[in-house]
């Protein structure tokens, strides 16, 4: 075991102070009045003839016993060596007096070894508990520290990667801690046997592992494959024996980090692996990432944005605005989309493009979702009792929200708490929330729409869908995407594209919304290709609710 600087001067330093120590213990012992024979026959040595060669072994042992924590190999041949020495000096004393009284100096380091075999038996076991995962077995993370630092001291190139199970919580939530427990274990085996001996698993916490990869391999490629999604099967439940079909998808995440490239000690190193994680957990592309120092500055601004929308719902910096809709014909309003801003402190106020895309990586986006749904039909509810129920409250839902599985309940338990009326609220969705969790999206979609809430697709022509894909989808309104309305006065080919789009949606059974819409020679071509609403500029910006209200009277 090679010990960086740091640690062997202070297991240097921890020795030297048990020798004085001992030596202390001794001297003390003599002054109780105690002759050397007697401390030795405490001790349960015999007095060597040579009372100060019994002494000096002594001594000498108990540095070896030390050693052994230091440094066993070492430790130990130093051990051997005093024995082998001591019999050379006992046997040649017992041949020089013809007597074997010269025997108990042999006895004194037998003893001592023996007790540091012993010693060395319980401190292995006790260090083997302290470097060890319980669940899995593998080394832990106070190993991964050590080994890393040992991997530094060596100065050879070396990778090493942060591998986290996705979502393994839900897996917990779903199936219980035992079989949480089952799958890490499993994991554990499956990552050691496809690593081979040059590279080293750990398991640090939760569900996160750290691999160490010798300068030779490929870390990258190894984990591309390591993480791909697999199917588990699951441990029987003993009350279910029929139940033998039980399998999960189980993924990774992993980040990596090279050294010296990207750290020169340990923390750093690994706090840069655990950035490269962080960041490939919250990706919708890649799910393997290597540490940039962009993705660093990325990650810094990530926090902030978080840390500026905790603020925002703790002290109340959201609010809400209206930008009117109106149909395209007669220029008569539709209703509105709600869209959120963040005023801080210092009168500054956010775009929601600054801070909705960082809530999307996190979780927050559904607590703003939230906010903006409870907000806006409890601003509206009033209104629209007044003046009649004609008007659509259209809300931007995150792709992550509506692909899961409480996602209509919880719409619907908004709607009874604020009591507003379900055929004026609209619920925006993009192509992004086709490509996250499509079966789950058409089933939300579904069951808001049999209570008479209308489903609008965001930001179209933006995305991928598949025209087939479109085509069953469940949805009321096409929202076109300002980029194609930006040049479809000048670009013959953007206003073909349009007008097909328009096509499309009337066969769809939609209706269809240019958004973006900043100039009349726009409305004069989109009223031309029959396109049903406009939104934008040209008619109307966002505005405050009470201004919003004024678009009613
Ligand atoms: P979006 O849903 O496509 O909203 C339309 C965006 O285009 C809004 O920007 C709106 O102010 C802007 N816009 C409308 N007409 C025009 C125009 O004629 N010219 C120009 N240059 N811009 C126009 P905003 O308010 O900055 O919102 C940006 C995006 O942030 C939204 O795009 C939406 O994806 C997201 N967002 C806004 N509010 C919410 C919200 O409450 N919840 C969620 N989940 N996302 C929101
Ligand atoms: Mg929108
Ligand atoms: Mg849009």
């Amino acid at each position: 075991m090679r010990l960086n600087t740091t640690s062997q001067t202070r297991r240097i330093i921890q020795l030297v102070l048990c020798c004085i120590g001992s030596l202390i213990c001794l001297i003390g012992i003599t002054k109780l009045g105690l002759s050397r024979q007697q401390i030795f026959q405490i001790a349960g040595f015999s007095l060597p003839k040579v009372s100060l060669q019994g002494l000096l072994s002594s001594i000498t042992m108990f540095c070896c016993i030390l050693m052994v924590f230091i440094h066993y190999s070492h430790g130990s041949k130093a051990a051997t060596f005093i024995i082998f020495f001591s019999l050379i000096s006992s046997t040649s004393a017992i041949f020089r007096s013809h007597s074997l009284s010269a025997l108990p100096g042999v006895i004194s380091p037998i003893v001592s070894l023996t007790s540091i075999l012993i010693i060395y038996h319980f401190y292995k076991k006790s260090t083997i508990n302290s470097y060890t995962d319980l669940i899995t077995g593998l080394k832990n993370r106070r190993k991964f520290l050590e080994e890393l630092q040992d991997r530094i001291y060596s100065q050879k190139e070396f990778q090493i990667a942060c591998l986290e199970i996705e979502d393994f919580k839900q897996l917990n939530d779903i199936y219980g801690i035992q079989v949480g427990d089952y799958i890490l274990k499993e994991c554990a085996k499956e990552l050691k046997k496809s690593l081979g001996k040059k590279n080293s698993l750990f398991k640090i916490t939760g569900a996160i592992f750290t691999i160490i990869f010798d300068g030779e391999c490929d870390a990258e490629e190894f984990l591309f494959e390591a993480i791909k999604p697999k199917n588990f099967p699951l441990p029987l439940e003993n009350d279910k024996k029929s139940d033998n079909h039980r399998t999960t998808v189980i993924s990774f995440a992993a980040g990596i980090a090279k050294y010296p490239e990207h750290g020169t000690d340990d923390k750093q190193l690994f706090k840069k692996a655990d950035i490269a994680l962080a960041y490939a957990k919250k990706s919708s592309v890649s799910k393997l990432c290597t540490y940039t120092e962009e993705l660093e500055l990325a990650e810094i601004k990530q926090k902030e944005a978080e840390a500026l929308i905790r603020e925002s719902l703790e002290n109340d910096y959201f609010y809400l605005v209206y930008q009117p809709q109106f149909t395209i014909a007669d220029k008569k309003l539709r209703g509105f989309e709600t869209l959120i801003r963040c005023k801080k402190p210092d009168g500054s106020i956010v775009s929601p493009a600054l801070f909705i895309p960082a809530a999307e990586k996190s979780n927050l986006i559904l607590k703003i979702d939230d906010y903006v749904l409870k907000r806006a039909m409890k601003e509206f509810k009033p209104v629209l009792e007044n003046k009649g129920e004609n008007y659509i409250i259209s809300i931007n839902v995150s792709a992550k929200n509506i692909g899961m599985e409480d996602f209509s309940s919880r719409v619907k338990a908004i709607i009874a708490e604020t009591n507003f009326p379900p055929k004026c609220l609209e619920i925006e969705i993009t192509e992004y929330s086709l490509a996250e969790s499509l079966a789950t999206t058409i089933k939300n979609i579904n069951d808001l729409r049999t209570i008479g809430v209308k489903i609008a697709l965001d930001d179209f022509g933006t995305g991928y869908t598949s025209i087939a894909q479109l085509m069953n989808l469940p949805i009321n309104l096409l929202k076109i995407d300002k980029s194609l309305i930006d040049n479809i006065e000048s670009n013959s080919n953007i206003r073909d594209l349009v007008d097909s789009v328009i096509y499309m949606g009337h066969i769809m059974n939609c209706e269809v919304i240019s958004e973006g819409v900043e100039n009349e020679q726009q409305i004069g071509v989109l009223k031309a290709h029959k396109c049903d609403f406009v939104q934008g500029f040209v008619w109307g910006k966002p505005v405050s609710f009470n201004d919003a209200v004024n678009f009613i009277n």
